[in-house]
């Protein structure tokens, strides 16, 4: 798929994708490579993690984000920061496992803001830095049963905007990235659950359940959103900061 790779010269920049070995990750991985960046992936998942990295010329480093502290020096250096890892937990409020729930916070929260603490210092000296961080429509809205989520992602668009406006004298911008449903193993799960769930065939799961409030009934494609992410790493992006960009086919305008 396009993403017009070619306008986008990242040689000689260090680039750190969490969640790295599969879905918008790995997209996001290949995309920031094809543009000359050599990419540190970080993911949990061992084999899927090397794989990546020796596809596109990168490092594999495999790491659970659930104890960020253990993780943070893989951000020193780094040019572009993706904080992209996260998962998904659907329960009602009254039933949510609060483990889980502070384990969300720590992946989706927590190991961003420590990792953009260590990368920032970096970027500050040099006068250029680029974050990027993988919301949600969920960062926007929210659904019914994703606590967990919706709180995670609403506080990551909080963390992005004080990056902005602190890095912003720097020349760092820090921006979210606001898919609705991606075409990844996270949603293939959920849509192979509610089938099962609703009795009823997956497109129909995908149509009717989760792109209800969608313009469009289509999922988005990985490579789609890495075409956001790379763009934000362009020049024509410089003051884009501190933005929300949604990609969701008009369902947070609604
Ligand atoms: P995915 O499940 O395909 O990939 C997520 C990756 O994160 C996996 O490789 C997993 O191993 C890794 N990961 C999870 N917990 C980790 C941990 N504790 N430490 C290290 N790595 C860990 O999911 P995806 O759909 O590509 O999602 C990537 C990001 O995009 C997530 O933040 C998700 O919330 C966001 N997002 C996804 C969609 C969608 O529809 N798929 C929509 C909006 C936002």
């Amino acid at each position: 798929m396009a993403r017009n790779v070619d306008s986008v010269n990242l040689r000689g920049r260090t680039a750190v994708v969490t969640g790295a070995a599969s879905g918008i990750g790995r997209a996001c991985a290949t995309a920031l490579a094809e543009a000359g960046a050599k990419v540190r992936v970080l993911d949990l998942d061992a084999d899927r993690a090397h794989e990546v990295a020796a596809a596109i010329g990168g490092e594999a480093h495999v790491v659970d984000l659930s104890e960020p502290q253990n993780v943070v020096h893989l951000a020193e250096g780094a040019d572009v920061l993706v904080n992209n890892a996260g998962f998904q937990v659907v329960r009602p409020l009254e039933e949510f496992p609060p483990d889980q729930f502070r384990r969300m916070l720590a992946v989706m929260v927590e190991a961003p803001f420590q990792l953009i603490q260590a990368a920032l210092p970096h970027m500050y000296a040099q006068g250029w830095g680029r974050i990027v961080n993988v919301s949600s429509v969920h960062g926007l809205r929210a659904s019914a049963y994703k606590a967990g989520y919706v709180t995670a992602k609403h506080a990551l668009e909080g963390l992005s905007k004080v990056a902005a406006v602190e890095g912003g004298p720097h020349g760092v911008t820090s921006n979210c990235v606001n898919p609705g449903y991606v075409r990844t193993p996270l949603v293939e799960k959920q849509i192979a659950d509610q089938a099962a769930a609703h009795g009823i065939p997956e497109q129909e799961v995908i149509e009717q359940v989760l792109l209800a409030r969608s313009a469009m009934k289509q999922l988005i494609e990985p490579e789609q959103v890495a075409g956001l992410v790379l763009y934000l790493c362009s020049p024509a992006a410089a003051f884009i900061n501190g933005a929300s960009l949604s990609m969701d086919g008009a369902w947070t305008a609604q």
